[in-house]
């Protein structure tokens, strides 16, 4: 398995960047998933990666060497896409073996390897099939023992479960990710599912508008993100984001609100704003409903998710979504009074949008 290194990669079509200049690193062994809208640019990163497309300038490498205008033959990678285009006239097991027959493989090889991936991944009733006469999930198995029945420098994933239903793609999450600890492969995974790339990655990297915005672990663009898209994008719903005027210790928040910021925020924002304007950011989970809360707003709208209640309450005109005890009640226009959980308040510049830090 091998270390990929993209050093100021970038794509144009004609004058219009796909990706603008990048720089990251995918270390040996590591998920790394690319996350972002559709249009930020993931495929095309993936496709330079993979040789599939060209790059307009920087330099790829796979363990230091340089194969940026290497063939997507001579780079030893193994692709899963979201349409698997598995060979109709041919048995699962010949589609599977397909990629170890192509290299010349010892016939008794290739039946070990095969087999091997087959129990790994609970296909071995189907390799006598036809991909035709099996269920999506089933067909998204066969394509996965194709690309892992070889053992590559890279995997590299694009939306791989973006045509199987809730149900399957939940399983096949867990799979692909036990997979990938079990074999140590170094896996680039594209997906605009947040959820998806929070569950399976080491490495989250967010983009938008064809630029990176922020790399980083799971927990890190979920609690620091380093930019105002970023803390909207990551968690459903995203982060709270309430405008507001800070000046010595306090910010003033819409609906009257005062926020007295913690001494540790008290420093960071004399140092970063003196008095002026900043975004206050908290995630649902952050809020504490209290009777005697520093904060108020009132009731708007309650959703029940089975385990939790999320509570819609009014300040002024924003909405704030806090997360609640399942048998939470409260009835419309409620005044409710609540504090945030100072070590998880975050401050963005309303203007740079970046995070204040
Ligand atoms: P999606 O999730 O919808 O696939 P994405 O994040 O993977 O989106 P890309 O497919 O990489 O985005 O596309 C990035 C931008 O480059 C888009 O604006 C797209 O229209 C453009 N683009 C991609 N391929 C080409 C091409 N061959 N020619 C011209 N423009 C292209």
């Amino acid at each position: 398995m091998a270390t990929i290194h993209l050093q100021q990669v970038d794509k144009l079509f004609g004058t219009s960047y796909a990706v603008k200049p990048m720089d990251l690193t995918i270390k040996n062994g590591e998920f790394v998933v690319l996350l972002g809208p559709s249009g930020c640019g993931k495929t095309t990163t993936l496709r330079m990666i993979s040789g599939l497309e060209s790059v307009t300038n920087g330099m790829i490498t796979f363990d230091g060497k340089d194969v940026t205008w290497l063939h997507p033959s001579e780079r030893d990678i193994s692709f899963v896409f979201q349409f698997f285009a598995l060979y109709s006239h041919m048995s699962c097991y010949e589609n599977i073996s397909f990629p170890l027959q192509a290299k010349n493989e010892p016939k008794d090889e290739i039946k070990r390897k095969v087999s091997q991936v087959a129990q790994m991944l609970r296909i071995e009733s189907l390799l006598d099939k036809r991909p035709g006469s099996l269920s999506g999930g089933d067909q998204q198995r066969v394509a996965l023992a194709r690309a892992l029945v070889r053992k590559p420098a890279a995997f590299l994933m694009d939306e791989p479960l973006g045509a199987l239903d809730a149900e399957f793609r939940d399983s096949m999450r867990a799979e692909i990710k036990r997979l990938h600890i079990e074999q140590g492969a170094t896996t680039v995974y594209v997906t605009h599912d947040q959820i998806e790339a929070m569950a399976m990655a080491d490495k989250v990297v967010v983009m938008s508008a064809a630029e990176v915005q922020q790399v980083g672990t799971p927990l890190e663009v979920y609690y620091d993100p380093s930019n105002l898209f970023v803390a909207k994008f990551i968690g459903s719903p995203g982060m709270n984001l309430l405008k507001g005027h800070y000046e010595n210790g306090t910010v003033g928040l819409p609906g009257d609100n005062l926020l007295t910021v913690s001494e540790k925020a008290k420093t960071l924002l004399g140092k970063a704003v003196g008095t002026g304007e900043v975004v206050v950011g908290f995630r649902p989970e952050s809020v504490v409903l209290k009777e005697d809360g520093q904060l108020h707003g009132s009731v708007y709208s309650s959703d029940l998710h089975g385990g939790y209640t999320m509570l819609h309450l009014s300040l002024g005109s924003d909405i704030v979504h806090a997360r609640g005890e399942r048998r939470m009640k409260h009835a419309m226009n409620t005044m409710l009074r609540f504090d945030l959980k100072s070590e998880q308040v975050r401050f963005f510049d309303p203007k740079t949008e970046k995070s204040i830090k």
